[in-house]
């Protein structure tokens, strides 16, 4: 049976010429990139021009972008390392209730070391309010960090006013951008950015890679402690590999990103209009207007998200009822429930991501097996 992949905000395929530049670092540059002799240095260059591209692509300079082990490394990087630095400083952190879980477990830790957390609602399209945010500031407040777009709803949040906010009152300002870099155009330095997080598998690159921009002069205490790799700020040999292939994941997000933006966002439009067209008591969860391209979430009335999963599933089809990372658990999603769903329709919610990959007869296909599975469904 062929496969029909709609999870592209739980991972992506990796492209061909991503594998093809990381293929040399494997075997025949494989030389630890702090050693001296030639092949080494290879790998150490190879390591440079990746960060380059990646810094390109967020309109970073090279000596910001420091390699993580994923994602989720990068955002307890920024967090821990901002608490732990600025710990005399103050002890509040503001974020939002519907952030990834790297963000949530790192300031749950932290509030059981002494740190305050605010953590903020949002409104039934799940953005937060600028009110909200100006008022929960205190003189203890260190951090701001808020999502810059939603893994689940896709919801895009006012990234510029938050960090104009955080700017003027001298605030670090981080934003997890795992699902917006690639999906939309960023450029650090125009909206004030501090640190931003970002992740090689969302973006048809390599998993177990991933990368935190700091803005030049920011302190931050390390998270990995060892040797002296990435100017002693994330020990542990490089996974040399890994950054080409993110590096060359960034560079053709770059030189493609307008192209993929009006693709995905088609395919995305075609399938709501088609669900519409075709399904009836649904409930589209998530912003309208500011949403990420290929993002879709809709509540299927009356029937279990997990068990149309199993039913798509067996016609090939890859979607999800949330983030991949909660597909085990029994509680409904934390983001949809923040968006004011009751349990019974959080938990009908399928959750529809497109990729570059997709066509619209898969859409097609999609849509067909959908309509089959609820009704189905609604009918046991
Ligand atoms: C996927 C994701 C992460 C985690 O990235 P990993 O590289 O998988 O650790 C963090 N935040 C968001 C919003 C994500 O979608």
């Amino acid at each position: 049976m062929d496969t029909y992949y709609f999870d592209n905000a739980a991972t992506t395929k990796v492209k061909k010429e991503v594998i093809k530049e990381m293929l040399p670092y494997f075997n025949s540059k494989y030389g630890n990139p702090s050693a001296v002799y030639s092949m080494a240095r290879e790998a150490k260059n190879a390591i440079e021009k990746a960060r380059e591209k990646v810094a390109y692509l967020i309109g970073a300079n090279k000596n910001e972008i420091y390699f993580t082990g994923s994602g989720t490394e990068a955002d307890n990087t920024a967090i821990k390392g901002i608490a732990v630095k600025d710990r005399f400083k103050g002890n509040h952190i503001i974020t939002t209730k519907i952030e990834h879980n790297a963000i949530l477990e790192s300031c749950k830790f932290l509030e059981t070391q002494g740190m305050n957390v605010t953590y903020l609602n949002v409104d039934k399209n799940g953005f937060i309010n600028l009110d909200e945010l100006m008022n929960s500031i205190t003189d203890k407040t260190i951090l701001i960090s808020v999502m810059f777009a939603n893994n689940e709803i896709g919801t895009i949040e006012p990234i510029e006013d938050i960090a104009k906010i955080a700017k003027e009152k001298n605030i670090v300002f981080h934003t997890d951008a795992v699902q917006a870099v690639g999906n939309i155009k960023i450029d650090v330095k125009s909206i004030g950015i501090d640190m931003l997080s970002l992740s090689g598998h969302k973006i048809y690159g390599p998993k177990g890679i991933g990368a935190l921009y700091v803005k030049n002069g920011l302190e931050f205490e390390k998270f990995i402690n060892g040797g002296h790799q990435e100017k002693n700020k994330r020990a542990g040999t490089e996974n040399t590999a890994g950054i080409v292939g993110l590096g060359k994941a960034s560079e053709l997000v770059k030189d493609n990103i307008d192209n993929h933006i009006e693709h995905i966002k088609e395919l995305r439009d075609y399938y709501l209009e088609q669900v519409n067209k075709r399904i009836s008591n649904i409930r589209i969860n998530g912003a309208l207007n500011a949403r990420l391209p290929g993002n879709s979430n809709i509540s299927f009335n009356g029937i279990s998200g997990t068990d149309l999963l199993y039913e798509l599933d067996n016609v090939g089809i890859c979607a999800s009822s949330g983030s991949a990372c909660n597909s085990e658990e029994t509680t409904p999603s934390h983001v949809l429930s923040a968006i004011g769903l009751d349990e019974q329709s959080a938990k009908s919610a399928l959750r529809v991501t497109f990729g570059e990959f997709n066509t619209k007869e898969e859409i097609d296909y999609l849509v067909e097996n959908l309509e089959i599975a609820v009704n189905k469904l609604r009918n046991m």
